[in-house]
């Protein structure tokens, strides 16, 4: 998804997007659905932190006892990349990079991070319960890669 489309979809799902200094970090976002994003980040940061912040959104993370921070981050991390790379850019990407991490990040406009946890989460379970082709050529390139 476009920096617009996310925005929009954030707003879909009843938060809303402002953007302010937030100094280290790229964004956060509030149980009023109030969502900040950095705007001293750079425009690829700032769409990753956006998807992240739908990511603790829909899942109702909040900052509880019941808080587990590396479960909480990853399943941001996993919806953010779900929401910015889809299977058939991905499929592309992949072949066209041989699969090196950092040129296909790039190529989709987001961080390794995400790339690898796209792989890792998003790849693995679509792969599993759909036949899609993009995903089956995209596991048929990682086979061969
Ligand atoms: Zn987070």
């Amino acid at each position: 998804m476009t920096m617009d489309e996310l925005i929009a979809h954030a707003e879909s799902l009843g938060m809303k997007v402002k953007w302010a200094d937030l100094n280290r970090r790229a964004g956060e976002v509030r149980r009023s659905g109030l969502t900040l994003i950095n705007h001293r980040k750079s425009e690829t940061t700032q769409r990753i932190a956006l998807a992240h912040e739908i990511g603790h959104w829909v899942h109702g993370h909040g900052y509880s006892a019941m808080h587990d921070v590396p479960r909480d981050e990853l399943q941001a991390d996993t919806h953010a990349a779900h929401l910015l790379i889809s299977p058939v850019d991905y499929a592309l990407a992949e072949r066209m990079h041989e699969g090196h991490l950092g040129a296909i990040a790039r190529e989709l406009d987001v961080d390794t991070r995400i790339v690898q946890v796209w792989r890792d989460h998003v790849l693995r379970r679509a792969a599993a319960s759909a036949g899609m082709a993009a995903v089956r050529s995209a596991r048929h390139l990682r086979a061969v890669g």
